[in-house]
This record gives C-alpha cells, structure tokens and sequence, in this order.
C-alpha cells in the first residue's frame, strides 16, 4: 500500500486515533495487503522506443500504476511470447530481452533487472490445472512486458513473472482459461495484458509513426466499434472477433497482440468498473489504447 494510500485510510478511521498509531499502522497495512482486490490492465505498448522516450502514453502508464494499490508481484500476459504450450517464467532473476531489431544502441543498453517469483509461477502453474503447464527458466522479460511496466515501477522491486500465449488456440480458450487467474487478484497480484489492439504492422505509415491520432479510415472504424463493445461489455463479440467487419479484419490481422487484452477481460468482475486511458489510434494503423479494470 502507497503511504498515501494509508494516509487516506487512516483519516477515515477516527477511532484508531485512540491506539497505538505504528501498531495500527501496521495492522492495517498487513490486512490491507491479504485482502484489496488488485485491478487488471490491458497495457497498448506500442513501439519499444516508449522504453525510453517520454510522451503521453508514458504519462499515462506512470499514472495508472500511481492511482492503484501497489502489487505484491506482477503476471504479464505479453503478445511478444506467442509460443505453442503455455509457459510461465520461474527463474529467480529473468534476464531482459531485446527482442526486437533496429533501434538505437541506446535502448538495447536498458536493463529491467525485476526479480521474478518462481513461488507466484507454481502458483500460477496450480491453478491452471489440468492445461498443462511448464516452469520455464530460459525466457525472461521480453519487450511486451519491461518498456511498460518499466514505467509503471521504475524501481524495478516488484517481482515480475510472464505467461505465454498458445498460438494453437483460439480466444475462446484464452477467455476460459484466464478466469482461472482470478484468485490472484486478492493475493495482491497485479495482471497485466500487454499488447495491441489495433496492430497492422504490414500498414504502419512509418513516415508519420508518432502521429497521435492519425488512423486510417478502416482503423477509426475499428476503434468505434471495439470501444464500444468494451465500454457495453459484450465480450462474446469481441471474442468472436472473426465474424466481425472488414475493418476489424485489418486491425486484427493477426491475434498475437490481441490475444492480451482477451486475457484482461476476462477477469472482469461485472460490478467493477472498467476505464480506458492512452485512448489514440498512432500511425494510421496501430491503437494505444489501454484499460483498467477494478
Ligand atoms: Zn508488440
């Protein structure tokens, strides 16, 4: 818990006044910490260079992490470790993956050195009996997962654990099997999807590749009607994303940076709320959005 977290709890609670104030402190803090429900986010990570600059979207990914309770550990679902089987990384220290190509020096030179929680990846591995599940120790932090949540906890002392997504299955099967994931969030495990939802790599004008807000006519209609969905909560059409339009044929041209957010609306409780942030299109054909749920 922030302390300014613990500052606003404690001036909602007169009585405590009347004990000992570290020793309340204290307690309130270690039940706080077994019982606030962690949030989700869908986190838009857009282009690796997001690492290192500083523009609105970076804003927005300080913000959200400033605005909910701090996590215990962190899962992440990244669209960039898109694999046949479902791994979970259980190294004590994953190493920082560079996985991309042509960039400046500059950001092959940054490091994330969070630790990882081979105990959060056991229990993650548990609760996603009987899919198979494999301990990995060989993947670490790709970029899907570091440049976001760099910005989220620049200290890097928030243990960090990523799962894989089974290429082999369909958004069905990532829906269904995210719920099982929902126990988390009351151990103070902050989930993370971390993706794209427009993503038409092939149709990115790179003359214009920091335009904020410039969407081809196909994407701005794809962005409508995806919003929309989300902000009702029909996630059968989302998760049905093939039978819908064209337009959404060419934001989702493949699912890899799509299936993320999948994995974040899964875990909606229907009472929570659901908030979008980073709500642009970018390069004609890309979309930075991203959401927070709870
Ligand atoms: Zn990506």
């Amino acid at each position: 818990m922030k302390r300014n977290d613990i500052i606003r709890l404690l001036s909602t609670l007169p009585l405590l006044t009347s004990m000992n104030p570290l020793h309340s402190l204290y307690q309130l803090s270690e039940n706080m910490n077994k019982t606030a429900r962690m949030p989700v986010l869908f986190l838009g990570h857009g282009n690796p260079m997001n690492a290192i600059e500083e523009n609105q979207f970076v804003h927005g990914f300080r913000n959200v992490a400033k605005n909910i309770p701090s996590p215990s550990a962190i899962l992440c679902i990244s669209a960039h470790w898109y694999i046949a089987g479902t791994k979970v990384t259980a190294m004590e220290h994953p190493k920082t993956i560079h996985d991309f190509g042509g960039f400046p020096k500059a950001l092959y030179e940054v490091e994330y050195p969070a630790p990882g929680s081979p105990s959060l990846a056991q229990t993650t591995k548990d609760l996603l009996a009987p899919t198979s599940v494999e301990l990995d120790d060989s993947w670490g932090l790709d970029h899907g997962a570091w440049t976001v949540i760099k910005h989220l906890y620049p200290e890097a002392n928030i243990p960090v654990i990523q799962m894989s997504i089974d290429y082999t299955k369909p958004a069905s099967y990532h829906y269904e099997l995210a719920q099982k994931l929902n126990s988390l969030r009351d151990k103070g495990i902050l989930i993370i999807g971390s993706g794209n939802i427009i993503h038409n790599l092939g149709l990115v004008d790179f003359q214009q590749i920091d335009k904020v807000g410039y969407g081809y006519d196909w994407a701005i209609e794809a962005h409508t009607r995806i919003n929309s969905l989300l902000l009702k909560g029909d996630y059968q059409s989302l998760i049905d994303y093939k039978k819908e339009s064209n337009a959404i044929q060419l934001a989702i041209p493949t699912p890899d940076h799509y299936l993320p957010l999948i994995y974040t609306l899964a875990l909606h409780d229907k009472k929570e709320s659901i908030s979008l942030f980073n709500d642009e299109l970018l390069a004609g054909s890309l979309s930075m959005t991203s959401i927070k749920i709870g």
